[in-house]
């Protein structure tokens, strides 16, 4: 029995993680959680954004599994996904964009790992105001950050029988930040001579994703890049209600869903959990327990597969329960 950290979120959070604890439940996912509500709503109640004791949770279990967490846009509180990040140094974010030949897209064949560089960059969130009409934002990339993603996307790539790692950058016009990222990536890519290796242009890289998807492979990036790329990874697959995500580092790993809180249809009932849910599958094989997560996906490919109950975004009239229910009742 392994103990792990579950943040609840908020928005959608609180709702996609009641469907996935079931379902953990009932495939017997041999876990025991510590739950703990975090965001605005717990300051509001206790004067923390994320209490001492899920910090603490954290420290000991070193495995959070986390619902989004909403950020106040252009005013209030640093983003707590990126305080979580830096703090517990997760660098590496992996988000695996697949297509499931049962969700109808304009796309097949889509099957993408991107790996975004997670505590630097422009996320650092070093901004100056220099004058009234004048802010300063400052871009951090550094050899040592740069050299381990880019380490890890090769490793990955040669452990999963990848074929091709592509750079993502802006070289062109950043060339001291983004072209020591490229520089980087050129020279380690010699270390692995049976994958190939290039580079793209961000700009580029959107506009190619959208009319080539099947070209694309491995991807590695600088964090803001990242975040864009993958949320349009999601597209390409069915949506944000599709793409999971985990935030690993040498010591602490936490796994989440790409998409944020959606405040537009938070207490609807009607969030699609999958993506938290195949969050969790990848936090089950980073456990060891990967038959439990293949008959998570099988019961998940099955409901996909019948088209009965299905979330709005996946064009269905189901609800969050019902899904969930549809999911159990395969397991
Ligand atoms: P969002 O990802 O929350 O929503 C974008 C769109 O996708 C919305 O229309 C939403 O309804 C839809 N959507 C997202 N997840 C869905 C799901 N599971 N099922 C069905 N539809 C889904 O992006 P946003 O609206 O730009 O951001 C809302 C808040 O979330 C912001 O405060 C933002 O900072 C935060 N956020 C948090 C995280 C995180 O916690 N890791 C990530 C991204 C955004």
């Amino acid at each position: 029995m392994k103990t792990i950290t579950v943040f609840k979120g908020d928005g959608i959070g609180p709702e996609i993680v009641d469907a996935v604890l079931k379902i953990l439940e009932a495939a017997k996912a041999p876990l025991s959680y510590e739950c703990f509500e975090v965001g605005a709503a717990e300051y509001e109640r206790h004067g923390k954004l994320i209490p001492d004791a899920a910090f603490a949770s954290f420290e000991k279990n070193k495995v959070l599994l986390k619902a989004p967490i909403t950020t106040p846009i252009g005013k209030g509180f640093r983003s707590l996904n990126v305080t979580l990040r830096n703090k517990y140094d997760l660098y590496a974010n992996i988000r695996p964009a697949k297509s499931n030949s049962a969700v109808k897209t304009r796309f097949e064949n889509v099957d993408i790992v991107t790996f975004r560089e997670n505590t630097e960059d422009l996320y650092v969130g070093v901004e100056e105001q220099i004058d009234e009409n004048t802010v300063h934002a400052t871009k951090i990339i550094t050899r040592k950050a740069s050299e381990r993603i880019i380490h890890d996307a090769f490793a990955y790539a040669k452990e999963h029988g990848r074929k091709k790692v592509t750079c993502v950058h802006k070289a062109n016009i950043l060339k001291m930040s983004d072209g020591l990222f490229l520089n980087i990536f050129q020279t380690i890519a010699k270390e692995y001579p049976d994958i190939e290796a290039d580079d793209k242009i961000v700009d580029n890289v959107c506009m190619q994703l959208v009319m080539h998807p099947e070209t694309f492979d491995v991807m590695v990036m600088p964090n803001l890049y990242g975040d864009i790329v993958s949320d349009l990874t999601s597209g390409l697959i069915g949506g944000l209600g599709l793409l999971p995500s985990c935030n690993l580092g040498s010591e602490y790993a936490m796994f989440e869903a790409v998409h944020g809180s959606a405040p537009d249809i938070a207490g609807k009932h009607i969030a699609n959990p999958t993506a938290l849910l195949w969050s969790a599958c990848m936090m089950l094989e980073n456990l060891g327990m990967e038959d439990i997560a293949t008959k998570i996906r099988n019961a998940v490919d099955a409901v996909l597969e019948e088209a009965k109950v299905l979330t709005p975004d996946l064009h269905g009239n189901a609800t969050t329960q019902a899904y969930r229910d549809a999911i159990i009742a395969h397991l």
